[in-house]
């Protein structure tokens, strides 16, 4: 029942195994040199500080299994929202194939954020009348000397967004397994109140 209440009625990608298994695609989208594709790796397993396998299904997208909260669920990440060819389709693709968002700036560029208030907008507008889950990730959060946005105005926008807000150091590796367990909770939480 809940699999065609909250993903857009073309789009089939949330799928409830037997074994209770769910299955979510997570775009990232946000502005060049922001660090998805740093934060991507990492979900990757690159570096491995996360604890199982990762499949790679292409050179932009990748997919692995967490357990949160005693529940397993299947992330396919997808990285390919600044694709070389540019084509204007890969990115309107994207912004209808999520079952959820990471919205990526950098904490020590300003354009990247008031970026991320545009993409904000641009996802409402493509997803007009979908609750769609979404974290505002300040990522770079290692380079405090080059901070251009204070921690307060990325909450204050995520609050505005309606969404939640995290900031990451992909760089550090700090709170990466944080964020894909937080975007795997805002999934769920949309879909257990969808059942009450
Ligand atoms: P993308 O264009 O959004 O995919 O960004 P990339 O992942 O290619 O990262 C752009 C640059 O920022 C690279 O040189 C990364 O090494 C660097 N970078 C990414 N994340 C971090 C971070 O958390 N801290 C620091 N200091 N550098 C980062
Ligand atoms: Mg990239």
């Amino acid at each position: 029942y809940y699999r065609r209440s909250w993903s857009s009625e073309s789009s089939d990608s949330v799928i409830s195994s037997e074994s209770g298994n769910t299955y979510y695609r997570v775009v990232m989208i946000g502005e060049h040199g922001v660090g998805k594709s740093t934060l991507a790796n990492i979900f990757a397993g690159v570096h491995d500080s996360m604890d199982s396998d990762c499949d790679v299904l292409g050179e932009d997208t990748y997919e692995r299994t967490l357990m949160v909260d005693g529940e397993s669920a299947t992330i396919m990440l997808l990285d390919m929202w600044e694709n070389k060819s540019e084509e204007e389709w890969i990115q309107d693709h994207c912004m209808q194939v999520g079952d959820a968002y990471l919205i990526v700036y950098s904490i020590t560029d300003q354009a990247s954020f008031e970026k991320a208030s545009e993409l904000r907008i641009q996802l409402r507008r493509a997803r007009q009348t979908e609750d769609i889950p979404i974290i505002l990730v300040g990522n770079k959060s290692d380079l405090v000397r080059c901070r251009e946005v204070s921690v307060s105005e990325g909450r204050a926008c995520a609050v505005v967004f309606d969404c939640k807000f995290i900031e990451t150091s992909a760089a550090v590796q700090h709170n990466v397994k944080e964020l894909f367990e937080g975007i795997v909770r805002q999934v769920r939480l949309r879909r257990d109140s969808k059942e009450k």
